[in-house]
């Protein structure tokens, strides 16, 4: 798959048609419109959305968006777990597409942005290229994934999961919401079972432009986000055991805290991710101490473990000092600790040629630009694992995201989305 843009490197040419594209820019307003049309649909009054997937409101969302793609011409189909793709043919149109978009599915308190930016940049760059009469060799194909956030059905990235092979299809689909509802039954409800013959099974390239979600952009000042890759993760439960004892009646030198072990794993993790900047990620997030008395010495504090890197073998070495550190607790207290790994998710480096259509996109546009690399997970990771692939941030006011005050200001939104034409523009080469 990787070989598919191989001789694609279409900066090198210098067709006519090439130099009419290189001033070429998304209408900003009309992008903006049509982000705040979709939003419409389960706006809340906090100026936020509510559009869970699979439900009413995710379909009165779907039928909007294809009513968009059917006005530009564009071929609309949907898969087996109900993937939208929308295709806009190119002059070589059995060669693989180059797939853009992301998903319009949002969390129950969650913003305007956060997908819809993505999904809506690629219809406003196909809109543009249509406006232009531009064609393209390879066709281009819009995506938006099912269910990206995973909060009525988990896992989430669940569309972009079964498409890449990582989430079987019928666990997917026998997954049920809080009412006992399958995410099958609830996709046939909002009639979206599709045929994954009529779709695309090979892409020449995938790229998801997406708000930053994180406070680097806005620290930085930089308007782009060109997203060299994603964070692995390892997840781990972890269970100390003591003896639960009386407060008064035990003395010092003859307890067994429980507490007082899980407060150093607390200080190592985070030392550890210290250690390991500017990548490294380390939390403690779930904690639980059992009996949680005021006159009873903890008995046993049961607290999760998230590490992360964008390098496997640092990720491995963070781990490998997680469990020294554990041993040195164990060896100097009377305290049994229990490891349980629950998630390991290797990093994510996405492709050369997609990051260097996106660099050369951000710099076409003379927008000022940083590398970074995504801690959150997306659907382009997954689609990273199948087909050459990268993403494009932009800035999020206060890195505030799944969350109703979530803001992206029309200027960031516009420069995306005028890299995200330009970068698809070169990947997928412009026709003579
Ligand atoms: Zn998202």
């Amino acid at each position: 798959m990787t070989s598919a843009l191989s001789n694609q490197d279409s900066s090198q040419r210098t067709s006519p048609a090439r130099h009419s594209t290189q001033s070429l820019d998304v209408d900003g307003e009309r992008l903006w419109q049509t982000l705040m049309e979709l939003a419409e649909i389960g706006g809340t009054p906090r100026g936020g959305c509510n559009r869970q997937a699979l439900t009413e409101l995710d379909r009165q969302g779907r039928e909007l968006l294809i009513r968009w793609c059917e006005a530009e011409g564009l071929e609309v189909r949907f898969d087996a777990i109900g993937n939208i793709f929308a295709r806009r043919a190119g002059r070589e149109d059995s060669a693989d597409p180059i797939v853009i978009g992301s998903h319009i599915d949002t969390q129950p308190t969650g913003g305007k942005y956060d997908g819809c930016f993505g999904v809506l940049a690629a219809l406003e760059v196909i809109r543009t290229l249509n406006a232009g009469g531009i064609e393209t060799e390879r066709p281009i194909e819009l995506v938006s994934w099912t269910n990206e956030e995973g909060c009525r059905f988990a896992p989430c990235m669940m569309g972009s999961g079964v498409f890449a092979g990582q989430v079987a299809l019928e666990d997917a689909l026998s997954r049920t919401d809080a009412d006992g509802v399958t995410a099958g039954e609830a996709l046939k409800a909002i009639g979206y079972v599709g045929d994954n013959t009529a779709c695309p099974t090979r892409f020449a390239g995938y790229l998801e432009a997406h708000i930053e979600q994180g406070p680097i952009l806005e620290d930085t000042g930089d308007t782009i986000g060109v997203v060299t890759g994603a964070l692995g993760l390892k997840w781990f439960d972890v269970t100390i055991t003591g003896m639960a004892a009386h407060s008064g009646s035990t003395p010092m030198h003859l307890r067994q805290d429980a507490l007082l072990g899980a407060t150093r794993i607390v200080e190592a993790v985070n030392r550890i991710a210290q250690s390991h900047q500017p990548d490294g990620r380390g939390t403690v997030g779930a904690f639980q101490l059992l009996p949680n008395s005021r006159n009873v010495i903890p008995g046993q504090v049961i607290l999760s473990v998230d590490f992360r890197h964008s390098e496997s073998e640092v990720l491995e070495t963070m781990v490998a000092e997680f469990r020294r550190a554990l041993d040195e607790i164990v060896g100097d207290s009377a305290l049994g600790i229990d490891v349980t790994p629950t998630a390991d998710y290797p990093p994510q480096h996405f492709h050369p040629e997609c990051i260097a259509a996106v660099r050369q996109g951000a710099l076409a546009g003379g927008y000022a630009h940083r590398d970074i690399v995504s801690g959150a997970g997306h659907d382009a990771v997954f689609i990273g694992d199948i087909a050459p692939a990268a993403m494009i941030f932009i800035p999020c006011e206060k890195g505030i995201s799944h969350n109703e005050a979530e803001y992206a200001t029309p200027e960031d939104i516009t420069a995306g989305a005028n890299v995200l034409l330009h970068a698809t523009l070169s990947l997928a080469g412009v026709g003579e």
